[in-house]
């Protein structure tokens, strides 16, 4: 589970609430990508590519919907990195500026890796003291 709460905190710093909402759609919701895609105003590649990522961070189908049950009531405690600013994404952390969103988790993975493990742990912190199972 830790890549997917990995992932997800990715997500969340990156302010991809796109992803996150995609992925609770699919794996919570249990709605179709086409619906997924309506709704989000987005194309079905698009959710179909987030889709993908969550199963392979968690393995399984079963998993991701428990995962992403357990973790995305905590998602809110981590506080977003990435501001957009017109159709510019900036990092507050270092300033980096990008027009390409998909660029945002590639820097902070690279560039942030602390902050990135920092959020990881607060979220663990919190599923775990919750009683919940991991794995
Ligand atoms: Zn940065």
């Amino acid at each position: 589970m830790a890549h997917l709460v990995e992932y997800l905190v990715l997500l969340r710093l990156c302010n991809n609430r796109t992803g996150i909402r995609a992925a609770e759609m699919y794996f919570v919701r249990n709605m179709s990508k086409s619906e997924i895609a309506r709704r989000l105003g987005v194309t079905k590649d698009t959710v179909r590519g987030y889709v993908l990522r969550v199963l392979e961070k968690a393995g399984s189908h079963r998993a991701a919907a428990a995962g992403l049950k357990l973790v995305l009531p905590h998602l809110g405690r981590v506080r977003p990195v990435v501001k957009r600013s017109g159709s510019t994404y900036i990092c507050e952390l270092c300033g980096y500026t990008s027009a390409h969103p998909s660029t945002t988790p590639v820097h902070i993975m690279t560039s942030h890796r602390d902050a990135l493990e920092q959020a990881v742990l607060r979220v663990f912190e919190v599923v775990s003291s919750g009683g919940a199972r991991a794995g």
